[in-house]
């Protein structure tokens, strides 16, 4: 096992040193399994064994703790505890070498999954999530059982029962809360939204304690299942980390209630309490499901929205994005009596650059340029791609004395730019400006009309010259000299 980061992926920590994160990982482990085995009946299995879960869970958050250094630790820190609870020395050692073998296998299984899948951000993670559960489970209770029977004589059926509800229930519970755990935590504020809205971000939420309290109130078998509605209803509106959360609050009350059902049931507690723990662990993977399978579809949204949005190309927004954009700007500077001014780009010369360095040289100079012009705009100020070697500016609140600033910077951005070519020749773009101005002493102009205005000053720049700027109405702005020439042939200025 090689101990690496891989880098651009959030979730693994980025300055890893081994023997800080063993000895961190070691010591919650140690106060873990401390904890869980100083609560254990004598005779029994701790109920409460977080250890396997938590160590999964941190191995496939942070990979780079997946170093040997990094398991012996965890072995050494489990073993501590259980020996320290009284447990003789053969029992110690084959507990924890059943524990992290069983942890060791969901961690293969899950460790080869797409980053996607462990976030639990595809719908078929929950399904992922489950069958790494059973396998843990499974052979952490064929290899106890098996090896207690062997050392200690315990019957190893009810053991296996167990050792098998008890894992299954834990990492189908703790599992989803550390995978889905938020990189970073934004604190959460209601400060600004309407009291409304607050009342409906809540709802779930309340619909969840109310079900609850009916459920402790009512008691019997079908407490079991009667806050499903509200659990659905928090996975349809909450982030799926605090889905996990809520499902993780809402069995851990089923648990602490769970003696009433010991008393009601017919059967042993054997029977029941292992029919109970497998129900709790089915209980809580529908919410995580629809939890899941929204986050996707949400992600899938957001993506599809940014494609229909933006050009695909050069990343601006697309003509039909920047024009809607652009009119609700219009709208809301004409309600605050502001000015605003419209910007028409267009390349000069561009067939020329696509007829001498092809098309992908072109589509070089479109992303170069689109860069620069992004980089010379503060944020507020809205760059499309209308079309082609098209573009389009709106500064709000800009007079004509800044639209001209802001023209004759986009002018000199654009001209610092040179694309080298294989063959020795350098592209040198020019950029031709067409500006519209909406006067404050004037009826404010709507969208088409700066739009005309602009298109008119362009085909004025143009006819001037190029790589200049035109404001509606006015004389010709010549732009500077330019900051690099081209040494050779073929740049935008050469046909
Ligand atoms: P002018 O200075 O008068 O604007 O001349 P021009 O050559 O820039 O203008 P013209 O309208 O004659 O040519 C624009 C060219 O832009 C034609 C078209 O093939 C090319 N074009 C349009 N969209 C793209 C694109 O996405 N990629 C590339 N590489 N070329 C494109
Ligand atoms: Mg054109
Ligand atoms: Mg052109």
């Amino acid at each position: 096992m090689s101990y690496r980061a891989v880098s651009g992926d959030p979730w693994i920590s980025q300055a890893a040193t081994p023997w800080r994160d063993s000895f961190v990982l070691g010591g919650v482990l140690f106060l873990c399994s401390a904890v869980a085995l100083g609560l254990r009946s004598p005779g029994h299995l701790s109920s409460l064994w977080l250890s396997n879960a938590l160590l999964l869970g941190w191995m496939l958050r942070s990979p780079a703790y997946s170093h040997r250094h990094c398991w012996t630790a965890a072995a050494v820190a489990m073993a501590l505890a259980e020996w320290l609870s009284g447990s003789p020395l053969d029992q110690t050692l084959w507990l924890t070498f059943a524990d992290l073998a069983a942890v060791a296998c969901g961690w293969v299984m899950m460790r080869r999954l797409p980053l996607r899948v462990r976030q639990m951000r595809s719908p078929s993670s929950v399904l992922h999530l489950v069958m790494c559960s059973l396998l843990v489970s499974v052979v952490g209770a064929v290899l106890g059982s098996v090896g207690m029977h062997q050392l200690m004589h315990w019957p190893w059926q009810p053991m296996m029962a167990m050792w098998f509800s008890s894992e299954l229930m834990h990492m189908t519970l703790l599992l989803p809360v550390l995978l889905s755990f938020p990189a970073s935590l934004e604190p959460l504020s209601w400060r600004g939204q309407p009291f409304r809205q607050i009342v409906q971000a809540l709802l779930p939420l309340l619909a969840l304690v109310i079900s609850e309290a009916i459920a402790i109130y009512l008691g019997g078998p079908g407490a079991l299942s009667l806050s499903m509605p509200a659990m659905l209803l928090c996975a349809m509106r909450y982030r799926l980390f605090v889905v996990a959360l809520l499902n993780l609050a809402s069995c851990a009350i089923k648990l602490a209630t769970f003696s009433d059902v010991l008393l009601t049931s017919p059967s042993s507690e054997l029977e029941t309490t292992f029919s109970f723990r497998l129900g709790l662990a089915m209980l809580s993977i529908g919410p995580l499901a629809v939890a899941c399978t929204l986050m996707a579809f949400k992600d899938m949204l957001s993506k599809l929205r940014h494609a229909v949005n933006h050009d695909a190309l050069t990343g601006l927004l697309a003509r039909t994005s920047f024009l809607e954009r652009a009119q609700r700007t219009l709208e809301r500077l004409q309600r605050e009596h502001q000015s605003g001014a419209m910007l028409m780009l267009d390349l000069d010369h561009f067939k020329h650059i696509n007829d001498r360095h092809g098309h992908a040289a072109g589509d070089r100079v479109l992303q170069e340029v689109s860069a620069r012009l992004s980089q010379a705009l503060r944020p507020h100020e809205l760059i499309g791609r209308l079309g082609g070697e098209e573009f389009a500016v709106l500064l709000p609140g800009a007079d004509c004395v800044t639209a001209r600033a802001v023209a004759q910077r986009l002018c000199e951005a654009t001209r610092e730019i040179r694309i080298d070519m294989n063959d020795g020749a350098a592209i040198c773009p020019t950029l031709s400006i067409g500006i519209g101005c909406t006067n404050m002493a004037y009826p404010p102009l709507g969208l088409s009309a700066l739009l005309r205005m602009a298109d008119t000053a362009l085909y004025q720049a143009k006819a001037s010259g190029r790589d200049r700027y035109f404001v509606a109405g006015e004389r010709p702005g010549e732009a500077d000299s330019p900051a690099f020439a081209c040494e050779h042939s073929g740049g935008a200025k050469a046909a």
